[in-house]
């Protein structure tokens, strides 16, 4: 269909498991993507080092030491996508992962379509530098204009309060990437209301009633139970 060939992508898969690196390898080269395996954190710096990786992604319990602080520390270096590979009972690790600069996670066991899904819109993203004067983003029934600030709605325009907006800009920025709670409010409240997070549900109720067309059943601002929010677009309209 494109007959101009992308350059391949550089994963660093850093997972002590063998069965899932062997599962993401196989998944992951059959997409095109060359892959680079660490078991141990040790092993992922050196790699990481080493080599020109495109994107990372990072098991939080390694045998060697602790993914959120191997996350901490990439992320002084690396402005690639690091992409968290998290178990169920990692939880609050998995937020204290996003919250040191992940920018997104996949719960073992995931599905295949779910893993390439989130690595799409985690490289999509990594490849734009700004979206300062970008094309208006899709959102179910709305249209909103990042450049000229403003939502339509069935060729109507919707009036949204100044912190509904910051808000709504947020995720619009973070588009189909889990934003954390904290992360939320620090932007958009400031520093000081990081904990506040009914704040957050209140807003974020209000811009359902907003821009959702089953308020009730929330399709595009989407909870990610115990982590954040995020916000699922029609298409890949940014950029
Ligand atoms: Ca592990």
């Amino acid at each position: 269909m494109n007959p101009v060939r992308p350059r391949v992508v550089q994963v660093l898969v850093i997972e002590d498991d063998p069965a899932i690196r062997q599962l993401l390898r196989t998944t992951l080269e059959a997409e095109g993507h060359a892959v680079h395996e660490a078991a141990t954190a040790r092993d992922g710096r050196t790699l990481a080092g080493n080599r020109r990786i495109d994107v990372y992604l990072v098991d939080l319990g390694l045998p060697d030491g602790d993914g959120v602080a191997l996350i901490r520390e990439l992320r002084g270096w690396t402005q690639r996508p690091i992409l968290v590979l998290s178990a169920r009972t990692q939880e609050a690790q998995k937020v204290e992962a996003l919250d040191a600069g992940a920018d997104d996670f996949v719960t073992k066991p995931f599905g295949v379509a779910e893993l390439h899904a989130r690595l799409r819109v985690a490289l999509r993203h990594a490849s734009q530098t700004t979206l300062e004067g970008e094309a208006a983003l899709t959102v179910g029934p709305a249209t909103v204009d990042l450049s000229a600030k403003t939502v339509q709605r069935d060729g109507e325009q919707v009036h949204l309060t100044a912190t509904q907006w910051r808000l709504l800009e947020v995720l619009c920025r973070h588009a189909g990437r889990v934003v954390t709670a904290r992360q939320l409010l620090r932007e958009v409240w400031g520093p000081g209301h990081a904990d506040q997070a009914h704040y957050l549900r209140i807003y974020i109720r209000q811009l359902r009633q907003k821009l959702e067309a089953d308020p009730a059943h929330p399709v595009h601002l989407v909870t990610e139970t115990g982590v954040g929010y995020r916000l699922v677009i029609d298409n890949d309209s940014i950029g």
